[in-house]
Protein backbone atom coordinates (compact mmCIF):
# COMPACT_ATOMS: atom_id res chain seq x y z
CA UNK A 1 0.00 0.00 0.00
CA UNK A 2 1.26 3.93 -0.92
CA UNK A 3 0.21 4.88 2.90
CA UNK A 4 0.14 2.99 6.10
CA UNK A 5 -1.28 3.39 9.32
CA UNK A 6 1.33 3.48 12.51
CA UNK A 7 0.36 4.14 15.91
CA UNK A 8 -3.31 5.79 14.17
CA UNK A 9 -1.15 7.87 12.06
CA UNK A 10 -0.63 8.30 8.65
CA UNK A 11 2.48 7.45 7.15
CA UNK A 12 4.26 7.33 3.45
CA UNK A 13 5.49 3.87 2.99
CA UNK A 14 9.40 3.70 2.70
CA UNK A 15 10.10 7.13 3.02
CA UNK A 16 10.28 8.93 6.48
CA UNK A 17 7.17 11.36 5.72
CA UNK A 18 4.44 11.49 7.92
CA UNK A 19 1.03 12.92 7.21
CA UNK A 20 -0.58 15.37 9.97
CA UNK A 21 0.82 12.35 12.51
CA UNK A 22 -0.86 12.76 15.56
CA UNK A 23 2.56 12.42 17.82
CA UNK A 24 5.86 13.91 17.78
CA UNK A 25 7.94 12.61 14.78
CA UNK A 26 10.89 13.33 12.50
CA UNK A 27 9.38 14.52 9.63
CA UNK A 28 5.36 15.61 9.36
CA UNK A 29 3.32 17.00 6.20
CA UNK A 30 1.38 19.12 8.78
CA UNK A 31 -1.96 19.91 6.26
CA UNK A 32 -3.31 23.02 8.77
CA UNK A 33 -3.33 23.95 12.47
CA UNK A 34 -6.74 22.30 13.77
CA UNK A 35 -5.42 20.79 16.65
CA UNK A 36 -5.70 17.00 15.90
CA UNK A 37 -3.67 17.67 13.19
CA UNK A 38 -0.44 19.16 14.72
CA UNK A 39 2.20 17.68 17.13
CA UNK A 40 5.75 19.33 18.35
CA UNK A 41 7.99 17.55 15.04
CA UNK A 42 12.10 17.53 14.53
CA UNK A 43 10.89 18.99 11.05
CA UNK A 44 7.49 20.57 9.58
CA UNK A 45 6.38 21.00 5.50
CA UNK A 46 3.64 23.21 5.71
CA UNK A 47 2.45 26.68 4.18
CA UNK A 48 3.62 29.65 5.88
CA UNK A 49 0.12 30.09 7.31
CA UNK A 50 0.24 27.03 8.82
CA UNK A 51 3.27 27.15 10.50
CA UNK A 52 2.00 30.80 12.43
CA UNK A 53 -1.21 29.43 13.53
CA UNK A 54 0.45 26.12 14.30
CA UNK A 55 3.30 28.00 16.70
CA UNK A 56 0.90 30.13 17.90
CA UNK A 57 -0.95 26.56 19.51
CA UNK A 58 2.13 24.85 20.16
CA UNK A 59 4.95 26.68 20.54
CA UNK A 60 8.31 27.44 18.20
CA UNK A 61 8.71 24.54 15.51
CA UNK A 62 11.96 23.40 15.77
CA UNK A 63 12.76 22.61 11.86
CA UNK A 64 10.21 23.93 9.47
CA UNK A 65 10.09 24.09 6.04
CA UNK A 66 7.12 27.16 4.83
CA UNK A 67 6.20 25.85 1.13
CA UNK A 68 4.12 28.01 -1.02
CA UNK A 69 1.27 26.36 -2.98
CA UNK A 70 2.41 25.01 -6.66
CA UNK A 71 6.07 25.31 -5.98
CA UNK A 72 7.33 21.89 -6.16
CA UNK A 73 10.17 21.02 -4.44
CA UNK A 74 12.83 17.85 -3.61
CA UNK A 75 12.66 16.47 -0.44
CA UNK A 76 15.25 14.10 -0.63
CA UNK A 77 14.10 11.47 -3.41
CA UNK A 78 10.43 12.61 -3.16
CA UNK A 79 8.85 15.38 -5.97
CA UNK A 80 6.57 17.17 -3.52
CA UNK A 81 3.77 20.02 -4.35
CA UNK A 82 1.27 21.75 -1.49
CA UNK A 83 -1.74 22.50 -3.54
CA UNK A 84 -4.98 24.90 -1.73
CA UNK A 85 -7.32 22.36 0.48
CA UNK A 86 -9.94 25.20 0.90
CA UNK A 87 -10.98 24.16 4.59
CA UNK A 88 -8.99 27.21 6.57
CA UNK A 89 -6.45 29.89 6.20
CA UNK A 90 -2.87 28.23 4.82
CA UNK A 91 -4.63 24.41 4.10
CA UNK A 92 -3.11 22.74 2.20
CA UNK A 93 -2.63 19.21 0.33
CA UNK A 94 0.21 17.47 -0.93
CA UNK A 95 1.32 15.79 -3.93
CA UNK A 96 3.98 13.67 -4.40
CA UNK A 97 5.78 12.20 -7.01
CA UNK A 98 8.04 9.25 -6.54
CA UNK A 99 10.63 8.39 -8.99
CA UNK A 100 8.90 6.22 -10.63
CA UNK A 101 6.30 8.89 -12.16
CA UNK A 102 3.80 7.52 -9.39
CA UNK A 103 1.33 10.75 -8.11
CA UNK A 104 0.42 10.56 -4.83
CA UNK A 105 -2.19 13.08 -3.14
CA UNK A 106 -3.24 13.57 0.68
CA UNK A 107 -5.55 16.09 1.29
CA UNK A 108 -5.77 16.09 5.41
CA UNK A 109 -9.01 18.13 5.63
CA UNK A 110 -10.88 19.56 2.19
CA UNK A 111 -13.65 21.97 1.63
CA UNK A 112 -15.13 22.29 -2.47
CA UNK A 113 -16.85 25.11 -1.70
CA UNK A 114 -15.83 28.75 -1.87
CA UNK A 115 -14.78 30.24 1.77
CA UNK A 116 -14.71 33.95 2.72
CA UNK A 117 -11.07 33.56 4.56
CA UNK A 118 -9.81 30.14 3.28
CA UNK A 119 -7.77 29.93 -0.16
CA UNK A 120 -10.02 28.04 -2.65
CA UNK A 121 -9.07 24.50 -3.07
CA UNK A 122 -7.61 23.24 -6.26
CA UNK A 123 -7.82 19.76 -7.82
CA UNK A 124 -5.08 18.03 -7.53
CA UNK A 125 -4.48 15.12 -10.13
CA UNK A 126 -2.64 12.21 -9.25
CA UNK A 127 -3.10 8.24 -9.64
CA UNK A 128 -3.07 7.83 -5.98
CA UNK A 129 -5.69 9.70 -3.67
CA UNK A 130 -6.05 9.72 0.16
CA UNK A 131 -8.70 11.74 1.10
CA UNK A 132 -10.36 12.68 4.26
CA UNK A 133 -13.69 11.78 5.30
CA UNK A 134 -15.39 13.53 8.48
CA UNK A 135 -18.46 13.46 6.29
CA UNK A 136 -18.02 10.79 4.40
CA UNK A 137 -21.52 9.44 5.46
CA UNK A 138 -24.43 9.64 1.95
CA UNK A 139 -26.26 11.30 5.00
CA UNK A 140 -24.10 14.36 4.99
CA UNK A 141 -25.75 16.86 2.43
CA UNK A 142 -25.34 20.29 3.35
CA UNK A 143 -27.32 22.70 2.32
CA UNK A 144 -26.30 25.87 -0.14
CA UNK A 145 -23.65 27.45 1.75
CA UNK A 146 -25.58 31.30 0.43
CA UNK A 147 -28.53 29.48 2.02
CA UNK A 148 -26.75 29.05 5.14
CA UNK A 149 -25.74 32.51 5.15
CA UNK A 150 -28.90 34.21 4.47
CA UNK A 151 -29.97 31.61 7.91
CA UNK A 152 -27.81 33.06 9.91
CA UNK A 153 -28.19 36.20 8.97
CA UNK A 154 -31.89 36.78 9.36
CA UNK A 155 -31.42 34.49 12.69
CA UNK A 156 -28.93 37.13 14.04
CA UNK A 157 -31.20 40.53 12.67
CA UNK A 158 -34.27 38.85 14.19
CA UNK A 159 -32.66 38.38 17.65
CA UNK A 160 -31.39 41.86 17.69
CA UNK A 161 -34.65 43.15 16.70
CA UNK A 162 -36.19 41.40 19.60
CA UNK A 163 -33.37 42.86 22.46
CA UNK A 164 -31.60 39.55 22.82
CA UNK A 165 -27.97 39.42 22.64
CA UNK A 166 -27.10 36.96 19.70
CA UNK A 167 -24.28 34.70 20.47
CA UNK A 168 -22.74 31.82 18.03
CA UNK A 169 -20.56 29.72 19.03
CA UNK A 170 -17.60 28.40 16.02
CA UNK A 171 -14.55 26.34 16.40
CA UNK A 172 -11.83 29.24 17.51
CA UNK A 173 -9.83 28.66 14.22
CA UNK A 174 -11.35 28.64 10.50
CA UNK A 175 -14.86 28.24 11.50
CA UNK A 176 -14.84 31.54 13.90
CA UNK A 177 -12.99 34.03 10.98
CA UNK A 178 -15.60 33.18 8.19
CA UNK A 179 -18.65 33.70 10.91
CA UNK A 180 -16.70 37.23 11.64
CA UNK A 181 -15.71 38.24 7.88
CA UNK A 182 -19.64 37.76 6.45
CA UNK A 183 -21.29 39.25 9.85
CA UNK A 184 -18.69 42.40 9.25
CA UNK A 185 -20.02 42.64 6.07
CA UNK A 186 -23.35 42.56 6.47
CA UNK A 187 -22.95 45.35 8.88
CA UNK A 188 -22.69 43.89 12.21
CA UNK A 189 -19.90 44.20 15.01
CA UNK A 190 -18.09 41.20 15.76
CA UNK A 191 -17.37 40.62 19.91
CA UNK A 192 -15.21 37.39 20.40
CA UNK A 193 -14.12 35.17 23.39
CA UNK A 194 -9.92 35.90 23.27
CA UNK A 195 -9.19 32.60 21.65
CA UNK A 196 -11.07 33.64 18.52
CA UNK A 197 -9.93 37.27 19.28
CA UNK A 198 -6.52 36.06 18.90
CA UNK A 199 -7.05 33.85 15.84
CA UNK A 200 -8.70 36.76 14.26
CA UNK A 201 -5.69 39.02 14.53
CA UNK A 202 -3.34 36.59 13.08
CA UNK A 203 -5.50 36.25 10.40
CA UNK A 204 -5.53 39.97 9.74
CA UNK A 205 -1.82 39.46 10.01
CA UNK A 206 -1.47 36.92 7.57
CA UNK A 207 -3.45 38.96 4.92
CA UNK A 208 -7.21 38.29 5.70
CA UNK A 209 -8.67 40.84 7.66
CA UNK A 210 -11.36 40.17 10.85
CA UNK A 211 -12.13 42.61 12.57
CA UNK A 212 -13.31 41.82 15.96
CA UNK A 213 -13.38 43.13 19.41
CA UNK A 214 -11.89 41.53 22.09
CA UNK A 215 -15.12 40.39 24.81
CA UNK A 216 -14.80 42.55 28.24
CA UNK A 217 -17.95 41.25 29.78
CA UNK A 218 -20.38 43.66 28.44
CA UNK A 219 -21.85 43.90 24.76
CA UNK A 220 -22.59 47.37 22.97
CA UNK A 221 -25.16 47.28 19.84
CA UNK A 222 -25.67 45.61 16.57
CA UNK A 223 -22.44 43.45 18.13
CA UNK A 224 -23.09 39.32 17.49
CA UNK A 225 -21.00 37.53 20.39
CA UNK A 226 -18.58 34.93 19.14
CA UNK A 227 -17.40 32.06 21.19
CA UNK A 228 -15.76 28.81 21.35
CA UNK A 229 -18.62 25.55 21.36
CA UNK A 230 -16.67 24.64 24.64
CA UNK A 231 -14.63 26.42 27.40
CA UNK A 232 -16.80 29.40 27.21
CA UNK A 233 -16.09 32.50 29.48
CA UNK A 234 -17.56 32.76 32.52
CA UNK A 235 -19.11 36.22 32.04
CA UNK A 236 -21.14 34.85 28.67
CA UNK A 237 -23.42 33.42 31.36
CA UNK A 238 -24.47 36.81 32.83
CA UNK A 239 -25.67 38.06 29.78
CA UNK A 240 -29.13 38.50 29.53
CA UNK A 241 -31.19 37.66 27.60
CA UNK A 242 -29.11 36.12 24.70
CA UNK A 243 -30.38 33.38 22.03
CA UNK A 244 -27.35 31.17 21.14
CA UNK A 245 -26.55 29.43 17.54
CA UNK A 246 -23.91 26.72 16.88
CA UNK A 247 -22.55 26.44 13.64
CA UNK A 248 -21.02 23.20 12.53
CA UNK A 249 -21.66 20.61 9.72
CA UNK A 250 -22.51 18.41 12.32
CA UNK A 251 -26.16 20.52 12.49
CA UNK A 252 -27.60 17.79 9.53
CA UNK A 253 -27.90 15.78 12.44
CA UNK A 254 -30.93 15.89 15.02
CA UNK A 255 -30.29 17.25 18.51
CA UNK A 256 -27.02 19.22 17.65
CA UNK A 257 -28.09 22.44 18.96
CA UNK A 258 -29.01 20.58 22.35
CA UNK A 259 -26.06 18.86 22.35
CA UNK A 260 -23.88 22.27 21.92
CA UNK A 261 -25.75 24.01 24.73
CA UNK A 262 -27.51 26.33 21.72
CA UNK A 263 -30.71 27.13 21.06
CA UNK A 264 -30.57 26.32 17.17
CA UNK A 265 -27.61 24.69 15.06
CA UNK A 266 -27.10 26.16 11.47
CA UNK A 267 -25.27 23.00 8.61
CA UNK A 268 -22.05 25.32 8.18
CA UNK A 269 -19.28 23.36 7.32
CA UNK A 270 -15.33 23.60 6.45
CA UNK A 271 -15.51 20.38 5.05
CA UNK A 272 -16.62 18.96 1.89
CA UNK A 273 -19.93 16.46 2.21
CA UNK A 274 -20.24 13.04 0.99
CA UNK A 275 -21.51 14.10 -2.65
CA UNK A 276 -18.51 16.55 -2.74
CA UNK A 277 -15.71 14.45 -1.88
CA UNK A 278 -17.27 11.77 -4.30
CA UNK A 279 -17.06 14.41 -7.24
CA UNK A 280 -13.70 15.59 -6.01
CA UNK A 281 -12.17 12.06 -6.14
CA UNK A 282 -13.71 11.42 -9.39
CA UNK A 283 -12.12 14.82 -10.53
CA UNK A 284 -8.58 14.06 -9.59
CA UNK A 285 -8.47 11.01 -12.15
CA UNK A 286 -7.24 9.06 -9.35
CA UNK A 287 -7.29 5.43 -10.36
CA UNK A 288 -6.62 4.16 -6.05
CA UNK A 289 -8.52 6.18 -3.60
CA UNK A 290 -7.89 5.31 0.15
CA UNK A 291 -10.09 6.92 2.36
CA UNK A 292 -9.16 7.86 5.94
CA UNK A 293 -10.90 9.64 9.05
CA UNK A 294 -14.13 9.97 9.91
CA UNK A 295 -16.91 7.82 7.92
CA UNK A 296 -13.59 5.83 5.84
CA UNK A 297 -15.92 2.62 5.07
CA UNK A 298 -18.78 4.38 4.53
CA UNK A 299 -17.02 7.16 1.81
CA UNK A 300 -15.26 3.93 0.32
CA UNK A 301 -18.30 1.66 -0.11
CA UNK A 302 -20.09 5.06 -1.81
CA UNK A 303 -17.09 5.72 -3.85
CA UNK A 304 -17.16 2.01 -5.48
CA UNK A 305 -21.15 2.47 -5.81
CA UNK A 306 -19.84 5.15 -8.37
CA UNK A 307 -17.56 3.12 -9.75
CA UNK A 308 -14.38 4.17 -8.28
CA UNK A 309 -11.74 1.91 -6.64
CA UNK A 310 -11.97 2.44 -3.19
CA UNK A 311 -10.99 1.47 0.23
CA UNK A 312 -10.45 2.31 3.32
CA UNK A 313 -6.98 3.08 4.54
CA UNK A 314 -7.16 0.32 7.61
CA UNK A 315 -9.60 -1.69 5.11
CA UNK A 316 -7.38 -4.93 3.96
CA UNK A 317 -7.60 -4.95 0.04
CA UNK A 318 -10.44 -7.69 -0.48
CA UNK A 319 -9.27 -9.58 -4.04
CA UNK A 320 -12.04 -11.56 -5.48
CA UNK A 321 -10.50 -15.01 -6.75
CA UNK A 322 -11.80 -16.39 -9.72
CA UNK A 323 -13.77 -19.71 -9.32
ZN1 LIG B 1 -9.53 20.64 10.21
Amino acid sequence: MPVELRKGSLHLTGTPLWFDAKRKSELSFVSHAHSDHIARHESVVATKATLTLMEHRLGRVKSALPVSYRHPFELGALNVELLPAGHVLGSAQIRITRSDGHRIVYTGDLNCEPSLTAEAHEVAECDTLVIESTFGHPRFKFPPKAQVWEQIESWVRRTLAAGVQPVIYGYALGKSQEIARFLHSQGFGICAHEKIHAMCALYSSLGVDVPTRLFDGAFRDNEVGLFPPFGRSQALKAIRPKATAVCTGWAIDADIARRYGADVAFALSDHADCDALIAYAKATGASEVLTHHGYARELAHALREAGVFARAVSQPLQLTLPL
